[in-house]
């Protein structure tokens, strides 16, 4: 038994980054513990017979998925932007709008990278306007990037203006100045045809003229924690370059396993079917309700009169700071205590189920635990697991 273990994920948080982000689809799975088991070409092209580079079949993949023209793939996310930066604006300015100094959590903060990578960060606009002569102004020969930063945790509303992509892209090209932009998420399908909160495609981006953008593997992708970043060939081999690159690149476990997951995307007809991520995300309220009747049964078979359990509408989140205000229809069964309000008996109950041989990990709102039932992977092993409470 190991202490990093395996939980039963009822928050209503899809993607939790707390507990490990993304599930990965069996065919991810499949891939990656084939990597692990034996040797893989990783770096060897089969048809030539000679060393090549690995991340030729995400780059490839990507090229078809996307359009972009090349990809190059580190550890996460945050190493991808790092990598950007420290590439191609070490000593130099970027111009970034005040609206879009990010904090992510776990500091990750857009101007402490900035810092880490070397490149002076250039401000411009106000927390809520920005325009494109504020960018223009900013411009001078020690501009080597025009960045924008999706909000991905944060929405700012109201009397508000920012410079879209495509007008940043073009002010860019005016410049010879290289357009970027940390896309956060990074979907590769359009979620409203699943009723989902919309989120910007790598390909919507790629058409407004970015030259490089970068987004994570674990999120809404579906897949293994990576970095992407898809863009221009030229850009792309300059980072391919960079001695960071070599500390920061990926595993053959983690590579196999994006190779699969971006697979999936060949057949966007099957996605929600094949793909974990979006598999849970898009499951129907009626089949999370049928799942709520199983699990209240089997709660009011092991808990005392103590407690009352129900079945009530719920609402649960994509997570990972991907659309932090939307709210997805989802179902939950709730445990309240029987008498009164009892808060002692509510945490109290709460602790025994994380102390379950596989925990379970709900949340706790107006006095009652709320096991939500969208984010759940496995209802029978759910169900199992309760036999010990
Ligand atoms: C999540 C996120 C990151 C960090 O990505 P990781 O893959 O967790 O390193 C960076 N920028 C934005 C906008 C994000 O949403």
């Amino acid at each position: 038994q190991v202490n990093i273990k395996s939980v039963h994920n009822l928050t209503g948080t899809v993607l939790h980054t707390n507990l490990g982000r993304a599930l990965w689809s069996p065919a991810a799975q499949q891939a990656a513990l084939d990597a692990m088991q034996g040797n893989v070409a990783l770096e060897y092209d089969l048809a030539a017979g000679e060393r090549s580079h690995r991340d030729n079949y995400i780059s490839d993949l990507l090229q078809q998925l996307t359009g972009a023209e090349a990809a190059c793939v580190v550890n996460n996310n945050a190493a991808a932007v790092l990598l950007m930066l420290a590439t191609f604006a070490q000593g130099k300015e970027v111009i970034i709008s005040r609206g879009e100094l990010i904090e992510i959590g776990g500091a990750f903060r857009i101007p402490d990278i900035m810092a880490q990578a070397g490149c002076e960060l250039v401000e411009v606009g106000t927390t809520n306007r920005t325009h494109l002569k504020d960018y223009r102004n900013a411009i001078n020969e020690n501009t080597a990037f025009l960045m924008k930063v999706h909000s991905s945790n944060y929405q700012i509303c109201g009397f508000t203006h920012s410079v879209d992509e495509q007008e940043l892209a073009e002010l860019g090209k005016e410049f010879s100045i290289p357009v970027i932009t940390d896309l956060g998420s990074g979907a590769l399908i359009d979620l409203k045809q699943f009723n989902l909160p919309e989120e910007p495609t790598v390909q919507e981006k790629l058409q407004q003229g970015l030259d490089l953008i970068s987004f994570s593997g674990d999120k809404l992708l579906g897949g293994p924690q990576a970095g992407i970043i898809v863009g221009k060939k030229a850009l792309i081999q300059q980072l391919q370059a960079h001695p960071l690159k070599r500390v920061l690149r990926c595993d053959k476990v983690t590579l196999a396993g994006l190779e699969a997951t971006l697979r999936l995307y060949l057949q966007p007809e099957k996605i929600t079917e094949k793909l974990t991520a979006l598999h849970l995300l898009t499951q129907p309220v009626a089949q999370l309700q049928a799942q709520a009747e199983q699990l209240k049964v089997r709660l009011e078979n092991r808990l005392n009169t103590d407690y009352l359990v129900a079945i009530e509408p719920s609402e649960a989140q994509v997570g990972s700071g991907s659309q932090p205000l939307a709210r997805i229809p989802s179902v939950a069964v709730t445990i309240a205590p029987a008498t009164e309000k009892m808060p002692t008996k509510t945490t109290a109950l709460f602790a025994r189920l994380l102390a379950l041989p596989q925990p379970v990990i709900g949340r706790i709102e107006r006095d009652k635990i709320w096991l939500d039932l969208r984010s759940l992977a496995n209802l029978e092993r759910l169900l199992n697991t309760l036999e010990a409470l």
